[in-house]
């Protein structure tokens, strides 16, 4: 299994990596999130972020996971409400993580990869 990432960081990250490659890992769907932030309170290893809302940061906001940093316990899969994270093994995450990214804080997608809904991106 690699661990290679495909994508750069935006911005920098000051939180201790993870231990180890994960088998599996957590990828939210954008267009299901409601910013809740529900799941970021069930994360152990805090790899969920907020992105701010494109007009004003408390506003419109989503959230992403962290996919270096997710260990892929699967909780905050099973703890939104929205249902809106699907865990995928690590090769298909990181290939479809841009897909279902409206927004990102985190990583330097490129914009055709990812959701069409993407007409904001931060
Ligand atoms: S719990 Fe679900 S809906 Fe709430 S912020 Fe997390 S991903 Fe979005
Ligand atoms: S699977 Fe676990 S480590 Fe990964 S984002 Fe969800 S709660 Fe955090």
């Amino acid at each position: 299994m690699s661990d290679e990432f495909p994508y750069s960081y935006k911005i920098e990250i000051d939180k201790a990596p993870r231990p180890k490659p994960p088998k599996q890992t957590a990828v939210i769907d954008q267009t299901g999130c409601t910013g809740c932030e529900a799941c970021i309170a069930f994360c152990p290893v805090d790899c969920i972020e907020i992105v701010p809302g494109p007009v004003h940061p408390d506003f419109m906001k989503l959230v992403e996971v962290d996919l270096e940093r997710c260990i892929g316990c699967q909780l905050c899969a099973r703890y939104c409400p929205w249902e809106t994270i699907d865990m995928w093994s690590w090769e298909e995450g990181v290939e479809v993580a841009p897909k279902l990214t409206v927004r990102s804080l985190l990583y330097d997608y490129e914009p055709e990869e990812m959701h069409e809904a993407a007409e904001s991106r931060g």
